[in-house]
């Protein structure tokens, strides 16, 4: 106990220690955090969709026809006829063969790369891949060699380090913390090229980049190529769950082997009506992207010119690196002070020495409040020397 207490007392002095913020009020480009009406800026909630009127009357539909809970894990008594639909619309979503749904996307990563590979395998994992890939690699006793960031040169030289073992290729498709975008036609090659295996979590990609805002894969044109292809219903889709989308033989497997899958309750149908509905709606509404994609742009712009450093980012995903842990939250807290809520993002999710207000976009956001942002950001900016003035 005393390790522990010491442990916090420690985080607390450094930075790194995290506390619950409270909404009060639905998820939209303002909320009620703590009883005070707040701009959000670190959601990702990134099509606006978690309020959607469209959204909630099909929750209310399911709840009333099908109740609230779903009784019992997928191989028992939790599969419905809506699970069926979402499965079907997400394969035909991801231009696969099938696609299996699981309860978050967190369990997807940990469940799919467990039950794929054992100790021979040789998993190359991007360094920046987010941790439930991560956790899936050691929870499957793989070897694990982490590449550089996106760097594939050194992704090459790795592989030839292992050559004549049963590897794979993981990488995010869009990078939760950087917003970037992994080169998955150099990946795709060079898994050809070497006979490997590929898997993309394309958690921050969907309804953001690809035709009909289906992700990464269809933004580069290699969903035939990725064996994998793994997501999050609770992002652009505004629900809850995970998912893989891939050949019908490799669903198959899992759907048997998959422990996270197999050893937990299904979600609830009104939050499987939801996911179906919303990538109706994204297939449909490419306004609603286009108006994401030029905001984003807009305001990235304008943090740059005032002196930001920012990441170079297609998404709307917006990191301000700040660097000190200290700094970081201390902008955040005055950000918030201003009405306006940022996370402050910090060791050990990304790494020592570049802690970054992760800013990012709804297409709901309203220019209006998104310029009051700009001019608390400089004059924040400016008050704790983190640009120039
Ligand atoms: N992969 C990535 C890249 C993510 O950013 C996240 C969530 N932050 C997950 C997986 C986990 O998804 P979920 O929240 O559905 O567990």
């Amino acid at each position: 106990m005393e390790n522990i207490s010491k442990y916090v007392s420690n985080m607390k002095e450094n930075g790194l220690y995290r506390e619950f913020k409270y909404l009060n009020s639905g998820q939209g480009p303002k909320a009620l955090v703590e009883g005070r009406e707040i701009i959000l800026l670190g959601s990702n909630n990134y099509l606006g969709l978690c309020d959607d009127v469209r959204l909630k009357e099909v929750a209310i539909r399911a709840v009333k026809e099908y109740g609230v809970g779903s009784g019992g894990s997928r191989l028992t008594t939790g599969s419905y006829d809506l699970h069926k639909k979402l499965e079907e619309k997400i394969a035909n979503f991801k231009g696969t063969e099938d696609a299996l749904v699981f309860n978050t996307g967190y369990m997807a990563n940990v469940g799919i790369l467990s039950a794929l590979c054992d100790k021979k395998w040789v998993i190359f994992c991007d360094k920046y891949n987010h941790a439930s890939i991560i956790d899936g690699c050691l929870l499957s006793g793989a070897k694990l060699v982490r590449y550089r960031h996106c760097d594939m040169d050194d992704l090459e030289r790795k592989i030839n380090m292992y050559k004549g073992k049963v590897n794979l290729i993981v990488t995010d498709g869009v990078f939760s913390m950087d917003g970037d975008v992994a080169p998955l036609d150099h990946i795709v090659k060079l898994a050809k090229k070497y006979d490997m295996f590929t898997m993309v979590d394309d958690a921050h990609g969907v309804g953001v980049l690809g035709e009909k805002g289906s992700g990464t894969c269809s933004y580069f044109g290699v969903n035939k190529d990725i064996d994998m292809q793994i997501g999050t219903l609770s992002k652009a889709i505004a629900s809850i769950g995970g998912y893989v989308a891939g050949k019908k033989e490799m669903i198959d497997y899992m759907k048997n082997v998959s422990r996270s899958f197999i050893f937990s309750t299904a979600l609830p149908p009104a939050s499987i009506a939801v996911s179906l509905k919303a990538i109706e709606i994204i297939e449909k509404d490419k306004d609603r992207r286009q108006k994401l994609i030029e905001l984003s742009n807009w305001f990235k712009g304008e943090l740059k010119a005032m002196g930001f450093h920012i990441t170079d980012t297609i998404t709307p995903i917006i990191p301000a690196i700040i660097g000190d842990a200290k700094k970081a939250t201390l902008f955040s807290e005055s950000l918030l002070e201003e009405g306006i809520y940022v996370p402050a993002i910090r060791p050990p999710t990304v790494q020592k020495g570049t802690a970054r207000l992760r800013i990012s976009l709804m297409a709901t956001h309203r220019s209006k409040d998104l310029e009051y942002v700009l001019k608390v950001m400089q004059f924040h900016g400016k008050r704790l020397k983190i640009i120039e003035g």
